[in-house]
């Protein structure tokens, strides 16, 4: 469970995001939206602690976070994160990539670390490549490693930041159909994305956002088809 209250955060005499509120409770998907530089990467960087708020308060599994007095490994562990870019190390093995935090971070045996990390690459359909190296994968296939390795710390809570935008268009279903599974096992996500059909198939709650500030939450069915705020209405016109 994650809870935000009051959070602001600015670069510099950018200020990219005001007092934002969000609860995102166990087993629950979240679906961040809104347009480019409404500032969801930086919300999602927040709460991962990729970058420091300035001042509000993260909660995470009951207990307030603060960059200083916390072990930020740790926190990381609990909240695990998935980019657009794959960001895999391109000279280790699929299973390599997908065994190496456990090993280096969370202090697994290798042993225990292979076999949690076929586990989870069987469980992404990867399980025909544990031996093959980055390069040889598609984008897709990628993506679907990203997600094994971010699963492998065991977090609380998974954050995916445009997972499938940089894939080509028939690439696109196969990482969301992960990540549907993941949800529907009750994994808790936030998931900031441009697909509409996941947000409104796979989605527990939608998140409108604009220049900085949340402008709007609700169901799916709600936000896309009932929208009570005229900027969420254009902002679904202009993307729909
Ligand atoms: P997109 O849909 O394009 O990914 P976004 O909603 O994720 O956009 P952010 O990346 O969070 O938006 O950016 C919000 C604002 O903060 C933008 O104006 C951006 O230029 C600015 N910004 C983001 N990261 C930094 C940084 N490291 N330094 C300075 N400004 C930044
Ligand atoms: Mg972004």
């Amino acid at each position: 469970m994650i809870r935000v209250e009051k959070l602001n955060k600015s670069f510099g005499d950018l200020h990219v995001l005001y007092d934002i509120d969000l609860k995102v409770n166990e087993s629950d998907v979240v679906v961040l939206i809104g347009a480019s530089g409404s500032g969801k990467s930086t919300l999602l960087r927040c709460l991962n602690f990729l970058e420091f708020k300035d001042d509000g308060k993260i909660i995470i599994e009951g207990e307030q976070v603060e960059a200083d007095t916390h072990d930020l490994n740790k926190v990381r562990q609990k909240v695990g994160m998935v980019f657009q870019h794959f960001n895999l190390f391109p000279h280790k093995t699929v299973l390599g990539n997908v065994i190496e935090a456990p090993i280096q971070v969370k202090g697994l045996s290798k042993k225990e670390a292979i076999k949690e990390g076929k586990r989870l690459l069987d469980k992404v359909g990867l399980g025909d490549k544990y031996d093959v190296y980055p390069s040889r994968l598609s984008g897709g296939q990628k993506q679907r490693v990203a997600i094994a390795r971010a699963l492998a710390m065991q977090p609380d809570i998974m954050l995916f930041d445009e997972p499938t935008s940089a894939l080509d268009p028939e690439l696109v279903g196969e990482v969301l159909e992960t990540m549907k599974e993941l949800g529907e096992e009750g994994m808790t996500m936030v998931v900031v994305t441009h697909e509409m059909g996941f947000a409104r198939e796979v989605g527990d709650w939608v998140v409108y956002m604009n220049e900085g500030r949340i402008v709007e939450e609700g169901k799916p069915d709600q936000i896309f088809d009932q929208p009570k705020e005229e900027r969420t209405k254009a902002f679904l016109d202009s993307i729909l």
